[in-house]
């Protein structure tokens, strides 16, 4: 277990708008194996390992989270489960669930290493993950990640399952890509007895194809699926923007993340690290806080205190992401992978 110096600091935090912040999402690293069209660009470039914390310095980092009231924290990126004894990270924060200070430890994978991972991230007391998957389409997969291979990540998905993980998929709706899917990914999941969620494209970094040429509506998608199924609104939610639907014809719940048609900003209870220690209030602002300089400047956490402090005093109302013809630059420069899903 990594040494913590985190001294007891009950005050949670509270926003301008009154949103309690109790979710914490990191991304441990900003590297992929995959290269996935509405992500990156194929030559993305990285950031040098120097400027990257330490997995000490991330545990350090949530742990301080954990103490100003964060019950969830995400693992996310780039690839999380690329990083380098990523799991001695798990096995450390764990003990946030022991202790009950924190009510869950979760994950956002491309499903690539879960095969060797699954067992001991379930191990570390990880209950439920989500995989990003959007084609079951052998050829198609390797045209949406570029890099990335099918049957790896069923493999992956098979082990999470095997290892007692409840898995969740995220599918991002891509118009002429796999819109002609939606259904089949739907029977898919719920067959094996997984929720799915499908995602909006965002503006979010510079890549090579137009995002609007991918922008598919999720309005869209569901009032076609209601000639398909049967959705009943349901009220199961999870600390994540999706809103469900029950399919009565395959029992399975389907999630509506729409960042772009439905702004759920007004609920927002969450706040996001990079690898490199910067804060960001909101996946679609720029504004953003360095909390490597105070992690690193004591053993305390006195300062570290004081920046995160400073930081949600700013986190504003909500993103204005804009996908059309004149908005030729995306909203937020840096990609997903950055800040993390
Ligand atoms: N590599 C992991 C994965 O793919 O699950 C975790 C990081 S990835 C950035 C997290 C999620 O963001 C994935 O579900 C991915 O599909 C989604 N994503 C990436 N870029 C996006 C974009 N521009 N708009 C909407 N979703 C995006
Ligand atoms: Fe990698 Fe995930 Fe981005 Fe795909 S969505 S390139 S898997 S970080």
């Amino acid at each position: 277990m990594f040494e913590s110096s985190a001294s007891v600091q009950p005050a949670p935090m509270i926003d301008p708008f009154g949103r309690t912040i109790d979710y914490l999402r990191v991304s441990v690293t900003d590297r992929c194996d995959f290269r996935c069209v509405y992500c990156m660009a194929e030559n993305m470039t990285f950031l040098p390992k120097r400027d990257l914390l330490s997995l000490e310095e991330l545990d350090r980092l949530c742990s301080a989270f954990v103490a100003r009231g964060v019950r969830r924290l995400r693992m996310t990126g780039g690839e999380p489960l690329v990083r380098k004894d990523v799991m001695m990270l798990f096995r450390s924060l764990s003990r946030h669930l022991e202790s009950g200070a924190l009510d869950e430890l979760t994950v956002t994978t491309n499903g690539s290493q879960l095969g060797r991972h699954a067992a001991d991230l379930a191990a570390a007391g990880v209950k439920r993950i989500n995989v990003s998957l959007d084609t079951l389409d052998a050829d198609r997969f390797r045209a949406i990640t570029r890099w990335g291979d099918l049957g790896d990540v069923m493999r992956g998905i098979d082990a999470a399952q095997a290892a007692g993980l409840h898995v969740k998929i995220n599918a991002v709706a891509l118009k002429g890509v796999n819109e002609d899917e939606i259904e089949t990914l739907i029977r898919w999941a719920h067959g094996r007895g997984m929720d799915i969620s499908f995602i909006e494209v965002m503006p979010l970094g510079d890549i090579e194809p137009s995002r609007l040429d991918q922008y598919l509506p999720l309005s869209m998608v569901r009032a076609r699926l209601m000639d398909r199924f049967t959705l009943e609104e349901s009220d199961h939610r999870t600390a994540g923007p999706a809103r469900y639907v029950s399919v009565r014809e395959t029992g399975g719940r389907i999630g509506f993340i729409t960042p772009m048609t439905h702004n759920f900003c007004e609920s927002c209870n969450r706040v996001r690290i990079t690898c490199t220690g910067t804060l960001y209030m909101c996946l679609g602002q720029e504004d953003a806080a360095d909390l490597r300089a105070p992690l690193r400047a004591s053993e305390a956490n006195d300062a570290l205190f004081a920046a995160i402090d400073s930081a949600i005093s700013r986190k504003p109302r909500g993103h204005d992401f804009v996908i059309d013809r004149r908005s030729k630059r995306p909203s937020v420069s840096r990609h997903m992978s950055m800040t993390g899903g």
